[in-house]
């Protein structure tokens, strides 16, 4: 059986379209299949189409969350929540194209464990495409993992692979980071760039940026280890200057003017550790967070039957 786990959030506008091609593509496929849509507090009618899903097609399951608990919340109730032998994670808007999960699956059938849709840019503007083009770059230079530009959370992964993805309880989950930490085989294929159906994008520039500070601060303590190292240089740089001031003095005795290097080098230095006060501040938050062990969501209604919730607490 193949699950397919769709996060929605306010995708009134785009899910029964998005419906009628996903099960179009399953129903042709070999193997019995689940779609499993998680609901992560949609303010608008999509709970109301889920429902009426689940009751046209027994295949249709829906998890409907509490309140918005973020994309990443939704993928992990997805997972948790599915019972196939492989697992394919969509968007609802239509921009990981159903199409391909033919594909995916076949790579899954030849033994692959993880089997990775990467998407080019086209389409997208000059300013975002490159802005995350230098984002990998900087990434990939100071995170230990490896992540590529256009890999996205559109892939298969084994039961093996999710069963090792649920096994990483950590509260802050940056899922790129998670997908390639785990390894096993991958396999990669390539599709072209598609726009969101109808609706809108959830990501506005601000939920980028925030996103692209996680994917650092998630996956290693190297921001610390820099702000060692770039303390280390500034003390180092303020000895020499007062050695050479000093020096200066004893030599040509105490001149006035001195507030332009005083006040610069306040400023200079106050900036920085503010900026890595801000740093040791995230690992706390992080540590603060992880130590309250909360639960990652919290499920207001679901479509499961209680046999299969039993089955999921074994
Ligand atoms: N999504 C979600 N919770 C959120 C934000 C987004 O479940 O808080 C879902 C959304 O419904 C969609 C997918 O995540 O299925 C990707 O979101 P979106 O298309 O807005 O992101 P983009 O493709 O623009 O990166
Ligand atoms: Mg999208």
């Amino acid at each position: 059986m193949i699950s397919i786990v769709v996060p929605c959030f306010n995708e009134q506008e785009v899910l029964e379209c998005f419906y009628r091609e996903t099960v179009k593509v399953l129903e042709d496929l070999e193997h019995t299949y689940e779609l499993i849509f998680v609901n992560d507090g949609s303010s608008d009618n999509t709970m109301g189409i889920l429902r009426k899903l689940a009751a046209q097609n027994p295949a249709v399951h829906y998890i409907s969350f509490s309140r918005n608990f973020g994309k990443e919340a939704a993928m992990l109730a997805g997972l948790n929540y599915s019972s196939g032998d492989a697992v394919v994670i969509l968007d609802a808007d239509l921009q990981h194209p159903p199409g391909l999960i033919p594909r995916l699956v076949k790579h899954f059938e030849n033994g692959y464990d993880q089997v990775i849709a990467k998407r080019n840019r086209k389409g997208e503007s000059l300013i975002r495409s490159s802005v995350s083009r230098l984002y990998y770059k900087l990434m990939n230079r100071f995170v230990d993992i490896n992540l590529e530009d256009g890999v996205g959370d559109f892939r298969l992964l084994s039961r093996k692979a999710v069963n090792a993805i649920l096994s990483l309880r950590e509260y802050n989950r940056f899922s790129k980071g998670l997908f390639s930490w785990i390894g096993f085989k991958e396999y990669v294929i390539y599709y072209d760039n598609v726009n969101r159906k109808a609706g809108q994008t959830k990501w506005a520039f601000s939920k980028l940026l925030n996103y692209g500070i996680d994917g650092v601060i998630s996956f290693n303590n190297k921001p610390l280890r820099m702000s060692i190292y770039m303390g280390l240089t500034i003390t180092l740089l303020g000895i020499l200057y007062v050695l050479f001031t000093f020096i200066k003095i004893m030599i040509n005795g105490i001149d006035q003017p001195g507030y332009f290097t005083i006040i610069s080098s306040i400023l200079l230095i106050g900036g920085i550790q503010l900026i890595f006060l801000g740093v040791i501040g995230e690992y706390i938050g992080r540590i603060y967070y992880e130590s309250k062990q909360r639960p990652h969501y919290i499920v207001e209604e679901e479509s499961f039957s209680k046999s299969h919730m039993e089955m999921m607490e074994q």
